[in-house]
């Protein structure tokens, strides 16, 4: 959901810290409660179990999809969250039953086992083993995604499933047998949460689903503008009201009788808010997009948006370079368009990669951009190149060298989008040739992961801190009861 303005969004550092904040609350909430006395494994296991599913309830949040959490991150940082946490839940989950048995099997491994085979087979129990095993098949699914033999559409649809079952029987387990959360504030707490959970799922599939069909757009023309690359021309239908979005951030699709928030796929706007409707450049990629090209003049869409920060005013800058790979250069495309019709003065550097020449797309605006832009073109081509202007190879840290020459490094902004592979190495590279790295801002097309940046990996550093830190706050919790 989108409707925040970007001015009151809160940036990463105040989210981490809300994220931690509301996560003692039902630590606050537990250490007022009475509850039968325990040793500090089992408060330290009890502290687990409402941290693990406090972080499996947020999950539901950092999908992405709502703009007051994601508006100022992008969708590659919230993404990387949302797996990272995942991964935290999961660990907690664990642990959580691990702890409890732990004293009784270091004095007795025999009894310890027995104790574990209780929890985990005892009727009493079982919504906490149900909710263990949906989240450790929904991580494994996600880590297998692209190995499965499933439509991405079958694994997104699975994945909700799973989700709510982790979280709705994780909340029954804590109400049903939690030392803290059976009764009290704490169970109202969890009540609470349960209905923030129903009613988030409403949001995202009900509401996004009465929308898409309230509010239909049209397909005015589909062109083609390079092997198996698309360009459509969507507009909204009378009665539809424009989207309010900045050049650089993206929609979700839906088409025809399909328009189902769970079939909806990521495209960016290669577009000018000026201009009415929407411009969308899609590279045919499997099922849903290989249909595009024979998708029909007349066909009604289904548009959800805007999203991202992927955009020159979510982040101020004196100059810009802006970075495309394949079909990457779809929302570099938009700004670059904005500009234009905003008659933008930033001097602004454009390198633009594709693996062979034929495949550039709407050269001719590019260079005509250079008659009204203070701009510069880097055309790459890894075979060889047909025209002067084109430079054969891949982009290079002489290239990069090249284009931040005579910019002010501390205030000009890169904005790299592209495969991964491209994306990461250029993003180290932008850092070797000096430009700070709050300064280089990218987005992938895939969040299957792969290739990780510099960026990438102080930014699982930090969330690692962010994991230490809730370790500390249990510990905490167990030793102060
Ligand atoms: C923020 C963002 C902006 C994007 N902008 C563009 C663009 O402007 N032009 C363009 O051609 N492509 C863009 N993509 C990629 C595009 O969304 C996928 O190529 C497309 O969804 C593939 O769908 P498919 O059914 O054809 O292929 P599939 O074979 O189903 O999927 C191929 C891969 O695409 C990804 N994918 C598939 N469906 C989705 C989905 N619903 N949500 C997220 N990822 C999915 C998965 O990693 C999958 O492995 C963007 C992706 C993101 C995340």
């Amino acid at each position: 959901m989108t409707d925040m303005p970007s001015a009151l969004r809160p940036s990463g550092p105040v989210l981490a810290g809300l994220y931690l904040l509301a996560a003692l609350f039902p630590l606050v909430l537990a250490r007022m409660q009475s509850a039968a006395p325990m040793d500090r494994w089992e408060y330290a296991a009890a502290a687990m179990g409402i941290v693990a599913l406090w972080g499996m309830a947020v999950q539901f949040v950092t999908s992405g999809r709502f703009g007051a959490i994601s508006g100022r991150l992008g969708i590659d940082k919230i993404m990387a969250f949302h797996k990272l946490a995942a991964l935290w839940v999961l660990l907690a989950l664990v642990l959580h039953t691990l702890i409890y048995v732990l004293p009784t099997w270091l004095d007795d491994p025999d009894l310890g086992w027995i104790r574990l085979r209780f929890y985990l087979t005892d009727p009493a129990y079982r919504s906490g083993v149900i909710s263990l095993g949906a989240v450790t098949v929904l991580i494994v699914t996600s880590l297998l995604l692209d190995r499965l033999p499933w439509p991405y559409e079958a694994w997104r649809g699975t994945h909700l499933l799973l989700g709510m079952i982790a979280a709705l029987t994780g909340l029954h387990h804590a109400s049903a047998v939690g030392r803290f959360s059976a009764d009290g504030a704490l169970a109202w707490f969890w009540a609470l949460v349960a209905l923030a959970i129903l009613g988030v799922v409403t949001v995202l599939y009900g509401w996004r689903w009465w929308l898409l069909h309230r509010r239909p757009w049209r397909l005015k023309s589909v062109t083609k503008r390079a092997d198996r690359m698309w360009e459509l021309d969507i507009q909204p239908d009378p009665g539809t009201p424009r989207i309010p979005y900045h050049a650089g951030q993206f929609v979700w699709m839906t088409e025809g009788g399909r328009r189902f928030p769970l079939f909806d796929h990521p495209f960016s706007i290669a577009d000018s808010p000026k201009r009415e409707g929407l411009s969308l450049l899609i590279k045919e990629a499997g099922d849903f997009t290989s249909q595009i090209g024979n998708l029909p003049e007349g066909r009604i869409i289904g548009i959800d948006g805007p999203y991202g920060e992927f955009t020159l005013e979510a982040h101020g800058t004196d100059a810009v370079l802006l970075i495309g790979g394949g079909v990457g250069i779809a929302p570099i495309l938009g700004i670059l368009r904005d500009m234009v019709a905003r008659g933008d003065k930033r001097p602004v550097r454009l390198a633009y990669a594709v693996g062979a020449a034929h495949n550039f797309v709407c050269l001719d605006e590019l260079r005509a951009a250079t008659e009204t832009l203070d701009l510069q073109l880097w055309l790459l081509s890894e075979d060889p190149s047909d025209t002067a202007d084109m430079i054969r190879g891949r982009l290079t840290q002489a290239h990069l060298s090249e284009m931040v020459n005579g910019l002010p490094q501390d205030t000009t902004k890169a904005l790299i989008c592209g495969p991964g592979p491209m994306v990461v190495a250029v993003s180290d590279m932008l850092l070797d040739v000096g430009l700070p790295m709050r300064n280089v801002i990218y987005e992938r097309f895939d969040y299957a992961g792969g290739a990780r940046s510099r960026q990438d990996r102080m930014r699982t550093a930090r969330m690692l801190g962010l994991g230490a830190i809730f370790l500390a706050i249990v510990s905490g919790f167990a030793l102060t009861m």
